[in-house]
């Protein structure tokens, strides 16, 4: 009998978390819940951990209430998590740059990260790919994109080049956007959207950051950056073209011009077992069949920047390099938590994410005090912007 990998779960109670629950569900021969967290959800966790019997239980944000004696508090229970010795694989679906100090972590003590918090890669991608390199660990994407790009260039992973799942013999990466809610909307219209409208995503349940990051596109920019730290593949050579269906996850071009797809319905249950399966395959019942006449007709649109800016201010920053992707992850998520509650407009969150970028894209960023001050920066930026 192969032995069960020990799984940390971070951000259990989340979308992810919940989806990643029903996975090990289903394959209770392979894993075992090791270590589970949530931020300041406590019922949740707490019936999670009824479920699981987990070594260790970790929450981040208390808010007074009595907790079990045995729970760990505050954001070193990330860390114990991940450093568990019963941990083999850390699945990271925390949301947000809270994220990145558990990858490296965990990558420093040379375990699989499934990673969900694509944040991580775009705030500390040269720091992942460090600790990767010092400690021995691996990444393996959960974003469904990512997880498509590694299903369809599986067998050509390795080598010498950047990233930290090296392509060989690729030339093109091509990600798929569903275009989110406004995809058919004016830009004046979408320039006035509110709450509601953003987090109405056409094809995905998701949580309510990535919602509204679907609705602006800053999630495709997140992801663009994330398929470069990841794949190595140069800017010039990953595009993004918008694909209503969500079918088609995402396609990898080739060097004799030859073109592969990943394809599935939209559902993180597959990504999310890929990851902690790669590079095997396990037999499950739990993704959703694809019947390719009930998905027909396939489309694909171009992008339309003039409508979505934020796209192409988080692809430029990603070339520029430096500190400039943990300014636009930083700002954007300050924005988003604005919109979210109320105090900025649809419209702001482009404008606030430039404005930080222009003053703090050339912040020093040679180490991860360096990164997360330039973080703190963006998103003192953003909030006091008006
Ligand atoms: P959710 O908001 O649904 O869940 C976030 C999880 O992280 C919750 O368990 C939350 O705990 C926990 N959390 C939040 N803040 C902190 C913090 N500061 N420290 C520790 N834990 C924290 O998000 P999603 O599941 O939608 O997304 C998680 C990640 O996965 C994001 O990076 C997202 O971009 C990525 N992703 C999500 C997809 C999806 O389909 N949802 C698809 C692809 C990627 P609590 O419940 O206690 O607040
Ligand atoms: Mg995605």
């Amino acid at each position: 009998m192969t032995p069960r990998r020990g799984v940390a779960l971070l951000g259990a109670t989340g979308s992810i978390g919940e989806t990643a629950q029903r996975v090990l569900r289903r394959h209770p021969d392979r894993f075992r819940a090791v270590a589970l967290t949530a931020n300041g959800n406590q019922a949740a966790l707490a019936a999670a951990a009824a479920e699981w019997a987990p070594a260790m239980v970790g929450l981040v944000t208390p808010d007074g209430s009595a907790l079990p004696a045995s729970w760990r508090t505050g954001a070193a229970a990330l860390l114990e998590a991940v450093r568990h010795p019963d941990v083999e694989i850390v699945l990271n679906a925390v949301v947000g740059a809270a994220g990145l100090e558990a990858t490296l972590a965990a990558l420093v003590a040379g375990k699989r990260v499934a990673l969900a918090n694509k944040e991580s890669l775009v705030l500390g991608g040269v720091l992942v790919q460090r600790a990767a390199r010092a400690g021995g660990g691996e990444v393996v994407p959960v974003d469904s994109e990512h997880s498509a790009l590694l299903q369809c260039a599986a067998g050509r992973v390795g080598g010498d080049g950047e990233g930290l799942l090296p392509l060989r013999g690729v030339r093109r990466l091509i990600l798929t956007a569903s275009g989110g809610p406004f995809r058919t909307w004016g830009t004046e219209r979408i320039r006035g959207a509110q709450l509601a409208d953003a987090l109405a995503h056409p094809t995905w349940q998701m949580g309510r950051k990535i919602s509204v990051d679907s609705a602006s596109l800053a999630n495709k920019a997140l992801e663009v950056i994330e398929a470069h730290v990841l794949f190595g593949v140069p800017y010039d050579r990953i595009e993004v073209v918008v694909h209503p269906q969500s079918i088609v996850h995402s396609m990898v071009e080739f060097d004799d011009g030859s073109v592969l797809a990943q394809l599935g319905v939209p559902s993180m249950e597959l990504p999310v077992l890929y990851a902690l399966s790669y590079p095997d395959r396990l037999e499950d019942s739990g993704v959703p069949i694809f019947d390719p006449v009930a998905s027909s007709p396939l489309e694909f649109q171009p992008v339309r920047h003039d409508a979505f800016p934020t796209l192409g201010l988080g692809v430029a920053a990603g070339r520029r390099g430096g500190a400039a992707p943990a300014v636009f992850n930083a700002a954007n998520e300050a924005a988003v938590s604005r919109f979210l509650a109320g105090s900025l407009e649809f419209r702001g969150i482009p404008g606030t994410i430039g404005a930080a970028l222009d003053a703090l894209a050339d912040h020093p960023a040679d180490d991860l005090p360096a990164l997360l001050a330039a973080d703190a920066a963006a998103r003192t930026l953003v909030k006091e912007y008006r």
